[in-house]
């Protein structure tokens, strides 16, 4: 918390706030509508009645078809469903094509097929962490069982080129799954017009609960259930449904699709404000991602010669929530994958800082961090033993 008591929020590709719209949605489903919308009983099918309207609701900001949503626990669940559910389905095919910069989700899948004696391609990235479509298409070959490619990525927010992607996988006879997770709510998304057969998305990067997720599976999608059990989802995941999360997600994706025009103009207008603050008025300041195909909410920036985790300490105390590129692994602080995959230097790396903005971000907000910001980041280089000194 800040001084005057308040949370200054702008870590919103980790976790969003529960929009209060969703919450009272939600609300009636715990005590009182408990039923399982499996029941013959109509106290049951009044919920399955709403998850329906929910799936709809889901499928609207997917442009697909109801049929095609299948309900999970997260992205990461939905992320590992495509994937070993394809390899599964498709026995013989032995290669996974993924890129360098995906979510652990999808990238660990790849280091565990590895280990299982798959051929698994990682494709590499420029240093706007934008792909390189020529390698794309050398890289499939007639094993090749699934490629793998984020819509948008979590840390940097580069965009990449999916409908073009989706042509060349399909062209070449391929099956393609799309983690969505960071994409859905602030893109369109048009899975009519884009030919992706797999789509991953997560319930709290759009304003509904943790604890939810979807995996998109075009009809006609051959894929097995990794999920044993009942006869949910039409039999492509078991489980009782978590019909509160459900009908909190539908409702979610129509806010989103409602907030979808002002979180790319008013959110990137705030969006560019800090970020065009940072660039100009703090030295030694870079930006990680596309200048220009990236999420509207989301910019990394690089402060060289300090630790991005010594800022965010330095932000926390300041009540503003931010996030850093580095994770700390086993002692050592390791910069991140994604940026390490980008050629991002050494001294960028360790001190990269992600702000990632919401429908809630307020221009004062902003104009908080803007006015606190650059002390952070001098106080930090005078004790910093690497800053250069100007003589
Ligand atoms: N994929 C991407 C791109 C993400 O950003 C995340 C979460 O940060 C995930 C997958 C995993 O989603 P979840 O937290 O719902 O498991």
């Amino acid at each position: 918390m800040n001084e005057s008591g308040r949370v200054i929020y702008l870590d919103n590709n980790a976790t969003t706030r529960v929009a209060p719209e969703v919450f009272d949605e939600m609300k009636p489903y715990f005590c009182d509508l408990y039923g399982n919308p499996s029941s013959m009983h109509s106290f049951g099918g009044q919920v399955s009645e709403k998850v329906k309207e929910a799936r709809a609701k889901v499928a609207a900001i997917l442009n697909c078809y109801p049929v095609e949503i299948v309900y999970t626990s997260c992205g990461t669940e939905s992320d590992n469903f495509a994937v070993k559910g394809a390899f599964e389905a498709y026995p013989d095919k032995k290669h996974f094509v993924t890129t360098r910069v995906e979510h652990p989700a999808v990238f660990n899948l790849g280091k565990w097929l590895e280990n299982r004696g798959y051929d698994v391609t990682f494709l590499s990235v420029n240093k706007y962490g934008m792909l390189d479509i020529d390698e794309l298409r050398a890289s499939i070959r007639s094993d090749t069982g699934l490629v793998s490619i984020m819509w948008a990525n979590n840390e940097t927010g580069t965009i990449f080129p999916i409908e073009r992607i989706a042509r060349i996988v399909k062209g070449a006879g391929c099956l393609l799954h799309v983690d969505a997770v960071q994409a859905v709510g602030k893109i369109p998304i048009d899975l009519k017009k884009i030919p992706i057969d797999l789509l991953a998305l997560s319930g709290h990067k759009v304003h509904a609960p943790k604890g939810i997720g979807v995996l998109f599976v075009r009809k006609g999608t051959k894929i097995r259930p990794q999920m044993i059990g009942g006869h949910q989802e039409r039999g492509r995941r078991g489980g009782t449904e978590n019909t509160p999360s459900i009908i909190g997600l539908g409702k979610a994706c129509e806010l989103a699709m409602a907030n979808m025009h002002e979180e790319i103009t008013r959110v990137k207008t705030l969006r560019d404000k800090l970020e065009h603050f940072i660039l100009t008025s703090i030295p030694m300041s870079h930006l990680n991602g596309h200048p220009t195909e990236r999420l509207p909410n989301t910019t990394s920036i690089s402060f060289e010669y300090i630790e991005g985790e010594a800022i965010l300490l330095d932000l926390d105390r300041l009540g503003i929530c931010a996030s850093s590129g580095s994770a700390c692994t086993s002692g050592s602080l390791e910069p991140s994958h994604v940026l390490r995959a980008m050629g991002v230097p050494f001294t960028c790396a360790h001190g990269s800082v992600r702000f990632s903005l919401s429908r809630y971000t307020t221009e004062e907000e902003i104009d908080y961090v803007i006015e606190k910001l650059p002390g952070v980041i001098n106080r930090l280089r005078e004790l910093s033993p690497f800053t250069p000194k100007v003589t």
